[in-house]
């Protein structure tokens, strides 16, 4: 399932950016010739009289590239031009640009990234990169929201296409220990006025390097909330850096994330890359840019590269003063999750086994099991599920509204969530006491932090809501496609980008070869919520749905 997973999605790439560029064939394999087809109406050679096809193989490094350009002809297709191009035995990778002339002029360079596509059946294989991620949360270890579920996720993905990958992290003493493999001490060395132990471990089949400086920073309970929180990562950061310099380590790529390891990206270009650690480019990701937002733009500034987690929050942010002047190498990608970390097929925290074949089964004995576990009551009725941090990003006002709409509409609804704002927290003890005495057996607030419950919710409601003020990516409303939940979400950054409404949303998703996938609304009021949760669907739309989501 999962090699056939990844060819389809390899597909499903190469297919849309077919408007345009795309090879016939569109596998391509090493010795053969195969035609390049490219449509510069949607680029920026738009109008031009010649394209000119400038191409080479292996990023640009193969011996015998680049090929002198080549003019390209009129195709029988109308809107594409073409030319054909013999591949090398020894490529793994075709790489292209288009210009307006055979000396140049202007580029269609897709914004500075390049046209890639992977020959297949070559006899050499990509030679893999040093990919070191330096950050302060990784799940299941050390996770407090996405961020630690990108950093492993990411890190397991681009592992898996070859890549060697590291990460390092602080060792707090809160972390769970019990998901760490092959722990052992690593060595010891001695910056910052402080001794530092560093551990090693596996983790989701990750190496990771365990950071604890003998000062105490990060044996204080918690990961975030310290009242010298920057001192903590700003400490950490350096002597990660250190760490790799220390080690002879000599990474292509050094990868941090958000303010707390924003440090890296200009300690590196400081200090680092001028002591011997020379080889790296630095990228930034940023995941949310409510936190730090000075020190993300200085790591800004100094990164090579600079990402953040969807196309439309990269447009959100992109008038911000800490991102405006660095638009030229910043990108939004967005964000996926792991399917083997989330899989209902393989899941030790859900009852019964699913796939989307037996999803209607899977989803039944699921919320038979959640409405047990938390005593509601064993009623075919709509299940909302709510999963969140519970602060003011993830809009509060909805959430409660929608909770009230749920229970008017004899549904049931349980939410998981914690908040680091006390005032807030106590709020929701108010709201979970009312509840739990007006409606008992339809209504279940559980304010804390409980991963296997989580994977019971995902899989044993009928809905998950996401009514974010603003959300970076989101992964909660992809988790729950994962697990066959129809996501409901507020228009929104990422959740804008992944959710495509049944009503309005058909020729947006035709876009990205998708089909509608939820419910979105507008406006941060209340009528949006009352859309979502009046709209009927029939039993044979749902089980298309649910089925197509998975
Ligand atoms: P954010 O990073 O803003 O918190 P995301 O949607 O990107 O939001 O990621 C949230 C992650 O944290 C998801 O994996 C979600 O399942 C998890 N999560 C959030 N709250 C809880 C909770 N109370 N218990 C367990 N997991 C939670």
């Amino acid at each position: 399932m999962k090699a056939l997973t990844k060819e389809r999605t390899l597909r499903t790439f190469l297919l849309s950016q077919k408007h345009i560029v795309y090879t016939d064939p569109l596998d391509v394999q090493a010795g053969k010739t195969v035609t390049v087809f490219y449509n510069p109406a949607n680029t920026v050679l738009n109008g031009k009289p010649e394209i000119w096809l400038r191409c080479s193989f292996n990023r640009w490094t193969h011996h015998m590239s680049p090929l002198p350009p080549q003019k390209m002809f009129p195709s029988e297709n109308g809107s594409h031009l073409k030319a054909n191009v013999k591949v090398p035995l020894d490529a793994y990778m075709m790489d292209f640009v288009f210009s307006e002339k055979e000396d140049g002029g202007v580029f269609d360079n897709k914004n500075g990234m390049d046209y890639h596509v992977p020959v297949f059946g070559g006899i050499v294989k990509e030679p893999p990169m040093h990919i070191v991620h330096i950050a302060v949360e990784m799940a299941p270890i050390a996770k407090v929201g996405g961020l630690g579920d990108v950093v492993t996720s990411l890190s397991r993905a681009v592992q898996d296409l070859n890549q060697n990958v590291d990460i390092i992290l602080p060792k707090y003493d809160c972390w769970k220990f019990n998901n760490v493999k092959d722990f052992q001490f690593h060595k010891s060395y001695s910056w910052g006025g402080t001794q530092i132990k560093v551990w090693f471990g596996k983790v989701e089949g990750l190496s990771v390097y365990f950071l604890e400086p003998q000062n105490g920073f990060f044996s204080v309970g918690c990961i975030y909330g310290r009242g010298n929180d920057g001192e903590r990562f700003g400490l950490f950061c350096h002597a990660a850096l250190e760490f790799l310099l220390q080690s002879g380590f000599h990474p292509d790529i050094i990868h941090c994330h958000d303010w707390s390891s924003a440090p890296v990206a200009w300690l590196y270009k400081e200090h680092y890359r001028h002591y011997g650690l020379n080889k790296a480019r630095v990228v930034f990701t940023i995941h949310n840019l409510e936190f730090g937002a000075n020190l993300i733009g200085k790591a800004m500034l100094n990164s090579d590269k600079a990402t953040t987690v969807s196309p439309t929050y990269s447009q959100e942010v992109s008038g911000n003063p800490a991102i405006a002047p660095y638009l030229f190498k910043f990108r939004g990608i967005l964000n996926g999750i792991d399917q083997d970390i989330w899989d209902p097929y393989n899941d030790k925290f859900i009852p019964l086994s699913y796939t989307s074949e037996n999803v209607i089964e899977g989803k039944r004995a699921a919320k038979e099991a959640l409405q047990q576990r938390l005593g509601l009551k064993k009623a075919d009725q709509p299940l909302v599920g709510i999963i969140t941090r519970l602060t003011h990003q993830k809009g509060i006002g909805l959430i409660k509204h929608a909770i009230w709409r749920t229970l008017d509409h004899n549904g049931q609804v349980v939410l998981l969530g914690s908040a680091p704002d006390p005032r807030i927290q106590n709020d929701f003890v108010n709201l979970a006491n009312q509840l739990h005495s007006s409606h008992n057996d339809r209504a279940r607030l559980c304010l804390t932090y409980d991963e296997p419950l989580s994977h019971m919710i995902y899989a044993g409601a009928d809905f998950i809501l996401v009514p974010s003020i603003f959300e970076p990516c989101g992964l909660t409303q992809l988790i729950a496609m994962r697990y066959g939940s129809i996501p409901i979400v507020r228009k929104t950054g990422g959740l804008y980008d992944t959710v495509f409404d049944v009503d309005h949303d058909k020729e947006r998703a035709q876009v990205y070869c998708l089909e509608p996938n939820g419910f979105n609304f507008d406006g941060a009021d209340a009528a949006g919520v009352d859309y979502a949760l009046n709209s009927n669907l029939c039993l044979v739309q749902w089980t298309r749905m649910v089925q197509f989501i998975m």
